[in-house]
């Protein structure tokens, strides 16, 4: 099973992207985590990357395209992938198409995540991750049970993004209409799009998704 998860900035794909890690044994290939990573060891991908996302403009279709190969060649051919931000653009679409082709993959769900686009700057704008295992919070709606202390692995150190503040949220809205929301009609040509309710709690959303895939 390979399945694409479609949604602007703070529609949840991380979120539900953990549940099917979680639960249907998938891979998350998330390329906006492997940028940060590349940007935190410093390499020459990460160097050129940094300050793209830190205005939250899209990296180059060629970078990211390059990315999500080289995991799909390191991982085992029966292995579900979920991608989490990519596609995001025609041109990546474009490569996905080929390099799903060159390992011998098809997609099987495109699942859109619809949201109310006023209520994703309030969520990107209070979120933040357990530093050690990543468990994801909010500063108004999901607080650790004893403060300070992450209730899944009892770390106290905790992370934010910098590209989590209000200007560059707006940035990475405009990116999603402009550059990423057009790649949906190829999909529904194909009839593989499932849209889903983003707004509903997370439970339900996981819910919805499960129904999807089973
Ligand atoms: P995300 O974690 O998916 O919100 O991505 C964070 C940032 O990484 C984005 O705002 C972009 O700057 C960059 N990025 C992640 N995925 C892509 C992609 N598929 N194409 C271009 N830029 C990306």
């Amino acid at each position: 099973m390979n399945i694409i998860l479609l949604g602007p900035p703070g529609a949840g794909k991380g979120t539900q992207s953990a549940n099917l890690v979680e639960h249907h044994g998938m891979r998350q290939l998330s390329t906006g985590d492997m940028l940060r990573a590349a940007v935190k060891a410093r390499t020459p991908v990460g160097i050129r990357a940094k300050e793209v996302m830190d205005r939250g403009e899209l990296v180059s279709d060629e970078i990211v395209s390059a990315l999500i190969d080289a995991e799909l060649t390191a991982m085992a051919p029966e292995t579900g992938a979920i991608f989490d931000g990519y596609p995001r653009t025609e041109a990546q679409a474009k490569s996905l198409d080929e390099i799903l082709a060159k390992h011998a993959r098809q997609l099987d769900h495109v699942i859109e995540l619809e949201v109310n686009e006023d209520a994703l700057v309030d969520r990107i704008t209070g979120r933040f991750t357990c530093a050690k295992c990543g468990e994801g919070y909010h500063d108004r709606h999901k607080l650790p049970e004893q403060e300070g202390v992450c209730d899944k692995c009892g770390s106290t150190e905790f992370k934010r993004r910098p590209d989590d503040n209000e200007d560059t949220v707006r940035t990475r809205m405009q990116e999603y209409r402009a550059k990423t929301a057009p790649i949906l009609p190829l999909y529904e040509s194909r009839g593989i799009v499932r849209k889903v309710d983003g707004m509903a709690g997370i439970d339900d959303v996981t819910h919805a998704i499960d129904a999807i895939l089973t």
